[in-house]
């Protein structure tokens, strides 16, 4: 955090255990999560806080709940009324602390139901500015809709949005699943449409700025080009805290460190926890380090090329 901070860029503390189901672990993921929340209070070096639902919950019941008309029995009932309050206890420390809160998307089939909670959430807490913020992630092809449905949602309702801006990390799974159930993909058709509703999303968000906060979540240079390009156009402070540009740790620096530098607002997630519990998290970034359309090729030569610059400087 210190080493970052040093180059003007935040921390966002993700503490990564994925896949449990026991209540003592997943109260205890919920009381991990308020730690770092008020490890964060009053701390600008840890500009944000993040939490997964399906960190705290039974991923069953998260399922069984995803349909708006799902009928639970009454235990599954009993459970889900004490996920919520797990939901809310971190919402509500994030709005005590003034810190705001992600909560990351995750796959379609438990979205809708992180969807609904979250919404309620933005109702709840964010009537004065953004605590809460939901994650869309632009690879599903009903999300510019659904950001259109918020953003009248917040207007009726009074409050505001917090958006973090993804591309979506589960797509293998997303198309496995579909294919294996026999219903149709919520994905894009291509990569292209995907880019194009991710710039779409962030144009209607900058226009809409007096009711979004927007974190672009993203290793893109382009997207990250997009988003500075807007803000230029529409005369806005670089340091307005209602757009942050954030990357993973160790991830496209070349993006974090050169926004940072000019002075826009930035922040990495870090991962932490118990090495075999964040492992589900860590071999998604290695898959996606060599799916990625040349990503981690890019860097490296980027890294290359600086490398020679300097070594010529030097000489
Ligand atoms: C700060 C931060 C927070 C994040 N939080 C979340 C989160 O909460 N939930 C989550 O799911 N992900 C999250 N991610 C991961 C993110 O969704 C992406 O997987 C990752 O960042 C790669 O996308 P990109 O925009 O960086 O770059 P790019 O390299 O431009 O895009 C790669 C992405 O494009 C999409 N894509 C690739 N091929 C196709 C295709 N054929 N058709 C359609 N789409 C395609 C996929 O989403 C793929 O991951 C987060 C990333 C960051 C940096």
């Amino acid at each position: 955090m210190n080493d970052l901070a040093k180059f003007k860029i935040g921390t966002i503390l993700d503490y990564s255990v994925e896949g449990k189901s026991t209540e003592e672990v997943l109260d205890h993921t919920r009381d991990e999560v308020i730690a770092t929340i008020k490890r964060a209070k009053g701390n600008p070096q840890i500009p944000f806080s993040v939490f997964k639902v399906t960190g705290i919950s039974r991923t069953e019941l998260l399922e069984k709940w995803n349909k708006a008309d799902a009928k639970l029995s009454a235990e599954d009932e009993k459970e889900l009324q004490v996920v919520l309050a797990r939901v809310d206890a971190i919402c509500k420390a994030a709005f005590e602390a003034d810190v705001p809160l992600f909560i990351d998307a995750e796959d379609s089939w438990f979205q809708d139901g992180i969807d609904r909670m979250t919404n309620q959430m933005m109702a709840k807490y964010n009537k004065q500015k953004a605590i809460v913020y939901n994650t869309l992630q632009m690879y599903r092809h009903d999300r510019l809709e659904f950001l259109k449905k918020t953003y009248q949602e917040s207007v009726d309702g009074n409050y505001f949005v917090g958006i973090k801006l993804v591309r979506g990390a589960y797509m293998e799974k997303e198309r496995e699943k579909a294919a294996a159930e026999g219903y149709k993909e919520p994905i894009q058709a291509n990569k292209e449409a995907t880019d194009r509703d991710y710039n779409l999303a962030l144009e209607f968000m900058v226009d809409h700025l007096d009711k979004f906060s927007i974190c672009a979540g993203t290793h893109n240079e382009k997207s990250s080009a997009h988003l500075v390009d807007l803000m230029t156009k529409k005369n806005i402070s670089k340091e307005d805290k209602r757009i942050y540009f954030a990357q993973l740790l160790g991830m496209s620096d070349h993006i974090s460190f050169n926004l940072a530098h000019h002075g826009y607002n930035v922040a990495k997630y870090v991962p932490y926890g118990p090495v075999r519990e964040v492992m589900p998290y860590l071999m998604r970034r290695a898959q996606e380090n060599t799916s990625v359309a040349g990503q981690m090729g890019r860097e490296l030569s980027l890294i290359v090329k600086e490398k020679e610059r300097r070594k010529k400087l030097k000489a």
